[in-house]
């Protein structure tokens, strides 16, 4: 099994030493792992997330700290022969700052990297602290038509192959609009199901809605169907661990559902099947 979604502490939002989520992993006997860092590029947060932990210490992000966040990674990939580890970034996506991501991508060459929609007006919609604000003033129509265009513009941007938590709305977005927010979302997914197939996106299985009160992963087993009617492929599974304890998290839970459903299976996770 692999789990290419974590978050050592380089990332602002986590405390969790590089080394002690290499030692979970390899002690479940993981083939390969896939710290998947925040960047964030948005300039109207650039003093909310613009920032990287580097050598213990929260920073503004710039290139050379980029280049010692790889040389880390690097590094504990050499010492780890018998297991995998990739050189990883989450990107935060926003159609106005995507030749950011762009150049950032050109310049650093990751083996893997996912593509997410965490905020919606410039707020961070899987921000505790933050969601909120958007949740409250938006009807749940308004924000799952905002959310589906930011994803649209995300999978037509081309600069992703994989996209995070599908249907990471409902994180915080649950709370505030309950289960009309899961109709709305479902019927309006379809479209972009097939922009995905159309321009090969596909999605990752992410473990950790599990560990957030509901009963399944980000995607749903609903909404994997619908992918995979809609010729989806599942090329990724991760926990978004943020600790040692949550690396590995639920991916048998990740697994039996890409059988359960026999949706395809697309790299690099089927490197590794
Ligand atoms: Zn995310
Ligand atoms: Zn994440």
């Amino acid at each position: 099994m692999i789990d290419f979604h974590l978050h050592p502490n380089h990332s602002i939002d986590s405390r969790c030493r590089l080394a002690d989520m290499i030692e979970s992993a390899a002690a479940q006997g993981l083939s390969a792992i896939c710290p998947t860092t925040h960047i964030d590029l948005n300039p109207k947060r650039t003093a909310l997330d613009r920032f990287i932990r580097v050598g213990g210490k929260l920073q503004y992000l710039h290139d050379d700290l980029i280049e010692r966040y790889i040389a880390e990674i690097r590094g504990a990939a050499a010492n780890y022969g018998c297991m995998r580890i990739l050189l990883g970034f989450e990107f935060s996506y926003g159609r106005h700052f995507e030749e950011l991501v762009k150049d950032f991508i050109d310049k650093f060459k990751p083996d893997f990297y996912l593509g997410a929609i965490h905020c919606l007006e410039n707020i961070g919609i899987t921000s505790k602290s933050e969601a909120a604000g958007y949740y409250r003033a938006a009807t749940p129509e308004r924000a799952v038509e905002d959310y589906f265009r930011a994803m649209s513009e995300l999978v037509e941007s081309g600069l992703f192959k994989t996209v995070a938590h599908f249907d990471g709305i409902k994180k915080y977005g649950y709370p505030f609009y309950g289960n009309s927010l899961t109709k709305l979302f479902e019927a309006k997914s379809e479209p972009v199901f097939a922009q995905m197939t159309s321009l090969d996106v596909g999605i990752e299985i992410n473990t950790s809605a599990l560990r957030r009160g509901f009963t399944e992963p980000y995607p749903s087993k609903r909404l994997l169907e619908m992918a995979k009617s809609c010729g989806v492929s599942v090329n990724s599974v991760g926990s978004d661990a943020h600790s040692a304890e949550e690396v590995g998290r639920d991916l048998e839970t990740a697994y039996r559902l890409i059988d359960e459903c026999g949706i395809s299976v697309g790299k690099p996770l089927s490197d590794f099947l």
